[in-house]
């Protein structure tokens, strides 16, 4: 199974916002945006020319694959689903992002960045209704219940991590119950209800070229 590998701080840096790959860090002062505000590598203070729409819509698509650590061909994928459902596109295309099974162990706070839940998932650690689903791209639907298995919830970091969650609550669209490590999708999601800062908008604008 492919997966981006590469240092995950530059891509923050590298499309000036903030997008907490990296868990527990990202909310302390060591995270790299923080202390270097600015673009990577050794020209990343200079003034840059101001982009090309073209330019501009790229980024967009490349700053939302590595948001939920999707691969190009699959990320095409997803658009070219995205297009054929009915509705706007764009909610669509984020829709289906939002369902990949790796993306729901992290809002539940199962864990406390998308990769480390992609490593729950890979790792046998969760059931989809009662069966064990390794796979993180597993699309859920209305009403599945997503749980961490009982050998698991020993799991120190994943203790931490729905301690920490069971404080402020999850996304309005799923129903967590951090006591029992259960988590229920209650509605798919609409715009208003992902948090990603994300213009989608302007990867439709870039597939549609
Ligand atoms: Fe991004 Fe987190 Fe790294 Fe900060 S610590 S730059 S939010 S991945």
């Amino acid at each position: 199974m492919a997966t981006y590998h590469g240092p995950r701080c530059r891509i923050c840096r590298r499309h000036g916002v903030k997008l907490f790959l990296k868990g527990t860090r990202c909310s302390t002062d060591k995270c790299a945006f923080e202390r270097r505000p600015y673009g990577p590598g050794q020209h990343g203070q200079r003034r840059r020319r101001k982009p090309s729409d073209y330019g501009i819509q790229l980024k967009e698509k490349q700053k939302t694959k590595r948001l939920y650590g999707v691969l190009e061909k699959q990320f095409r994928n997803y658009y070219a689903e995205a297009d054929r459902q009915r509705g706007i596109t764009g909610e669509n295309l984020l829709r289906l992002l939002e369902r990949r099974l790796d993306n729901i162990v992290y809002r539940l706070g199962f864990a406390y960045s998308r990769s480390a839940a992609r490593a729950l998932v890979v790792h046998g650690h969760i059931t989809v209704n009662g069966r064990k689903v390794d796979i993180p791209s597993y699309s859920v639907k209305v009403g599945d219940e997503v749980v961490v298995r009982d050998r698991s919830q020993k799991l120190h970091e994943v203790r931490m991590s729905v301690d920490a969650k069971s404080g402020v609550g999850t996304v309005d669209w799923l129903e967590l119950d951090p006591k029992r490590f259960v988590g229920r999708v209650l509605e798919l999601p609409s715009r208003d209800q992902i948090p990603s800062p994300v213009s989608e908008q302007l990867i439709v604008n870039f597939y549609s070229r």
